[in-house]
Parts: C-alpha cells; sequence; structure tokens
C-alpha cells in the first residue's frame, strides 16, 4: 500500500538554490491512493486526469514509482535550467509556470489536476526551461525521472499519452503570449479565475492579490480594482487572502476568449481516445463528467 509522504520543498524566496525533498515524517499519515490488495484486478484510484486516462496495466506499471507528497504555496516544483530529478502529477492545488527571474517573472502556464509538472522528461531532455512554482498548497504523485524515463522505454504509448498533455501546455503558452499583448486585466484576470476554478475544483481559490499581480505581470492596483468590479457586479467575493467565484456564467462573461481556447485545448487531453472530442461539447460545469467533458 502506498503511504503518503508529507514533503517541504524550498520556497522560492527563502533560498538562492531549489532544495532536495527534506522528509519531516515519512510515512505518517495514509496516502488518498487506495490500492487493492487484488491489484492486479483493482486499478489504483488517482485524481490527476493525465494518470486516470492511463489504461489500467499503465498505471499499474507506474505504481510502484509514484509517491504521494504534498507541498507548500510558493514552493519550487521545478527550477529553470536545472535538471529535471522528479516528474509531478498533480492531485490538488495549483502551480503556475513562469519565465522571469525570481522576483520579477509572469506566468506562462497553470498546472492543476489536469496536467504534469516535469514535461521535459517526456520530451527526452534533462533540462527545465522553465520554473515552476506553486500557487497555491497541494499534493502530487511524484516519480522519479530515471524511473518514469525506464517505463517509458518498455511503454512507449504511455509517452503518446502524456504528449497529449504537451500539446495543450503549448497552446496555453501561446495563448498566454497573446492575452498578455492583446486583452484587458479584466479580461485576463476573469480568464485566469477561471482556468484555476476549473483545475482547483472550488468556488474558493485561496490566492493573494500579489500573486495574482505577478502572475499576469501587472501592478498589485490593478488586480485590486478589478476585483472590486468584479465584487460590486456580484461575480467574486473578496475576503483575507482568498477570492471566491460566486457567479461564474458571469465571469465567464467576463472573460476573454483565450479561456474557452485553453479550455478546448485540454478537453482534447481528456478525450477518451476513441475518436471522439469533448471540446465542443456543452456541459455546465462543477461535476466529474464536467472535468472529463472539456472544464479543462
Ligand atoms: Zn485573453
Amino acid at each position: 500500500m502506498f503511504m503518503h509522504r508529507t514533503v517541504d520543498y524550498c520556497p522560492v524566496h527563502e533560498s538562492a538554490a531549489p532544495v532536495p525533498f527534506a522528509l519531516h515524517s515519512p510515512a505518517r499519515k495514509e496516502t488518498v491512493l487506495i490500492v487493492s490488495s487484488d491489484i492486479q484486478s483493482s486499478p489504483i484510484t488517482v485524481k490527476n486526469r493525465i494518470l486516470a486516462q492511463l489504461p489500467p496495466d499503465d498505471l499499474l506499471a507506474l505504481q510502484p514509482m509514484l509517491r504521494p507528497v504534498d507541498f507548500r504555496g510558493r514552493a519550487v516544483l521545478q527550477e529553470a535550467n536545472r535538471r529535471v530529478e522528479y516528474v509531478h502529477f498533480i492531485e490538488q492545488g495549483l502551480v503556475s509556470q513562469v519565465a522571469g527571474t525570481r522576483t520579477d517573472y509572469v506566468e506562462t502556464a497553470m498546472v492543476g489536476v489536469f496536467g504534469y509538472v516535469g514535461v521535459p522528461v517526456v520530451l527526452g531532455s534533462p533540462i527545465a526551461s522553465q520554473r515552476s512554482i506553486a500557487s497555491m498548497p497541494g499534493t502530487a504523485l511524484r516519480i522519479s525521472a530515471a524511473d518514469l524515463t525506464a517505463v517509458l522505454a518498455d511503454r512507449p504509448h504511455i509517452r503518446e499519452h502524456l504528449l497529449r498533455y504537451v500539446q495543450a501546455l503549448i497552446a496555453q503558452n501561446t495563448q498566454s503570449v497573446l492575452c498578455a499583448a492583446r486583452h484587458e486585466i479584466n479580461q485576463r484576470l476573469a480568464r485566469w479565475l477561471l482556468l484555476a476554478n476549473d483545475r482547483i475544483q472550488s468556488d474558493i481559490l485561496h490566492i493573494t492579490h500579489e500573486l495574482l499581480a505577478a502572475s499576469l505581470g501587472v501592478r498589485r492596483a490593478s488586480i485590486t480594482n478589478a476585483l472590486l468590479q468584479f465584487e460590486a457586479e456580484g461575480i467574486v467575493q473578496k475576503t483575507r487572502g482568498a477570492v471566491r467565484v460566486i457567479d461564474r456564467p458571469g465571469l465567464e462573461n467576463r472573460a476573454c476568449d483565450c479561456y474557452s481556447v485553453v479550455r478546448d485545448a485540454y478537453a482534447w487531453t481528456q478525450d477518451t481516445h476513441d475518436g471522439h472530442s469533448h471540446a465542443g461539447c456543452s456541459h455546465g460545469h462543477g461535476g466529474q463528467d464536467d472535468i472529463i467533458a472539456g472544464t479543462a
């Protein structure tokens, strides 16, 4: 049975270099994973959508090497221009992929339950080009780059599956550039909140104005003004250290088209591999089917 490790990552502003995992209390609590004693007939349960859509035998092949880990807010899961030691399949929380310096950066993509951190390993590169920082604390299933590389050599179709996510990530990167260049802050903020809402599957986003400003590359005052406007319109409710989405359709109306473009790109990765794309399906928000069907 999996045991859940509580691990600590180096907060980005507390150290000049990423610190390896430091185990505080190994195996001190049970994992959210459920591994049946009859492991051959009962696949493990995972929240990460990429892993969850693997065929059961492929998931079982990975299972002995997957380790549940926790990560704190502002933790660095991957440093830019460094060797990728681990691939993290996100189970909860939110991770920002960013470009720039340690103190002046812009988010190029966000990664949640629909994705993983460590794409270079799947592409055959040992080095990451961007930093990945936790925007919201969470959990992940971690596998070493060496172990995943070995599995991919034995099971190349797993690489094909993981590459579907890479295409969606590229779409998000590209759309982030367009969005920053062409769209107003209110539209961009609405897009960000919607994408985050989808990925953490909660209407309450534990996010500060500072982090939103850094992610979008704008002044903090611009975020505050935009949130005040959304709040006055009854779309969100601000609380200390959090933003609650109370009118999602209203937020969708405020967002630029970038939201739907990214959502649909991710919907394709959630395809059932039977040729049916869910990108055009119209489903509401909030249920498990919605996750599969295209709320990115
Ligand atoms: Zn946009």
